[in-house]
């Protein structure tokens, strides 16, 4: 891996000299979609320049999809298919000299492991630092709000679950359809619609009123259309836990 310090020639002492700390690189597989990745790149980049200051700001690599390929392989189940299409873009990141790879999507966790298998940096799972922030809480019992993959299938759940002994609670039928609709046709689209934000509060409150203590945004572009205000419990935003979890990565592991 390409973690040396760079040596610069400086002409004036006749001499190589090794250039600043070199931050290592974050590599990130983005496209899923485009209006999240963007907050991403913020997030990530107002993190460093928080703990470095000045004009610090993030090492990175971002590897892009086409999200209409990705959703076609989810609608059909052919998440093998998917899972080696981002595979190769792991892969791409590796060989440019990240340091990880962020995945920036919930849904497409489904098939982290394929994805792990085909690289040898870490991939800094979503899930992980999203159970961490409600586990420090003390919440027990939370709300998950995503596609209906991620609310439905146990590949997240069950890691929520079986790993942070958390008690994971989802939206009724009706309610988790509708949340899954919305995600596809308008926020992964950048539409953000006042009607759609009421539904979101409402799926919410039935949230609560099951039991839950928090609530877990589960799909990227949640936080675009729901912030802490419009909730009474706390909101748990996955792309910004996942966000700051990648610069600690990267920062602790080169401070
Ligand atoms: N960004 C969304 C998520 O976090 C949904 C898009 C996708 O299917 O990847 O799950």
């Amino acid at each position: 891996m390409l973690l040396a310090k760079p040596l610069l020639w400086t002409p004036e002492k006749g001499l190589f000299v090794f250039v600043g700390s070199m931050m290592k690189t974050i590599g990130l597989i983005g496209g899923m979609s485009w209006e999240s990745s963007l907050e991403y790149y913020r997030l990530i980049n107002q993190a460093v320049k928080a703990r470095l200051g000045g004009l610090h700001s993030a090492q990175s690599l971002m590897y892009s999809v086409d999200f209409a390929q990705i959703e076609a392989f989810q609608q059909q189940g052919r998440w093998a298919e998917a899972a080696a299409l981002l595979a190769e873009a792991a892969q791409r990141l590796e060989h440019g000299g990240a340091a990880c790879v962020v995945l920036c999507t919930n849904t497409m966790h489904k098939v982290a492991d394929m994805i792990q298998a085909q690289i040898t940096i870490p991939l800094l799972h979503i899930a992980d630092p999203t159970a961490t922030a409600v586990r420090h809480t003390g919440i027990t019992t939370v709300g998950l709000l995503g596609t209906r993959f991620t609310m439905e299938h146990d590949f997240y759940k069950g890691r929520l679950e079986q790993n942070y002994g958390l008690k994971v609670i989802v939206p009724a039928a009706a309610d988790r359809e509708t949340i899954h609709r919305i995600i596809y046709t308008e926020l992964c689209l950048g539409e953000i619609k006042a009607s759609s934000k009421q539904l979101y509060i409402a799926a919410i409150q039935r949230l609560i009123a099951a039991g839950a203590q928090g609530i877990i945004l589960g799909c990227t572009e949640i936080g675009l259309l729901i912030q802490s205000g419009d909730s009474q419990v706390p909101l748990f935003d996955t792309t910004r836990l996942h966000a700051l979890a990648a610069v600690d990565y990267v920062l602790d592991e080169a401070e």
